[in-house]
């Protein structure tokens, strides 16, 4: 059984994008010029509708494609994973919901410790303008009515808008989590 392509100069990046912003972008534009393709995997993609995933995972793909295409970005997969809350199983679960890839960005020292340990080149992520490019921050600015949108794609404050995201953010910013 030969190989379908080469996949030696491919990519994994992986994030919950709550919502995606300026400095995932970053990240993926460089990652996209330095791989062959790259698969952007959407973390935690079975939640929604809490204070911390606010946004479905078909909503956070629509995010990143419509992204991608305004910026002409081509040779990028997108894959939503849910989490297992198993950290010894999560990367054979990534590994079989996405495109074969050989090579992770991440700072995270969980991702970083479970993908080398299973044998894949961990490269560094580096983070850009971090006390605004947050999903944290850019939450917090949608539910306290600051000015949000210049920290995240047009794209993305399209869609927000299009979803009413900043009525839903506040109100579950009111509430207790729901646990539903
Ligand atoms: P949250 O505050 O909701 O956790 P986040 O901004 O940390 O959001 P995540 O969706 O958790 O973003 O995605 C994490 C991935 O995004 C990591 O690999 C991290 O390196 C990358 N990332 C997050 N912020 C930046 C940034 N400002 N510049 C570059 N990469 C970033
Ligand atoms: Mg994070």
């Amino acid at each position: 059984m030969g190989n379908i392509r080469g996949y030696e100069n491919d990519s994994l990046i992986i994030g919950r994008f709550q919502p995606l912003h300026k400095g995932h972008m970053e990240v993926i534009r460089k990652v996209s010029r330095e791989s062959d393709h790259v698969t952007i995997g959407i973390g935690s993609a079975q939640y929604s509708h809490t204070k911390e995933n606010p946004f479905t995972a078909g909503e956070r793909y629509s995010m990143i494609a419509e992204t991608l295409k305004a910026e002409g970005i081509k040779n990028c997969y997108i894959v939503p994973v849910e989490d297992l809350n198993r950290y010894s199983i999560w990367v054979s679960q990534v590994v079989s919901m996405c495109p074969k890839f050989t090579r992770v960005y991440s700072n995270n020292p969980y991702t970083r410790r479970l993908f080398a340990e299973a044998g894949f080149e961990v490269r560094d992520s580096p983070l850009y303008n971090r006390s605004e490019y947050s999903g944290t921050e850019v939450r917090r600015r949608i539910k306290s009515g600051e000015n949000w949108s210049t920290l995240v794609p047009e794209a993305v404050a399209e869609i927000i808008d299009e979803i009413d995201g900043v009525e839903r953010i506040k109100q579950l910013g009111g509430e207790q989590e729901n646990g539903i």
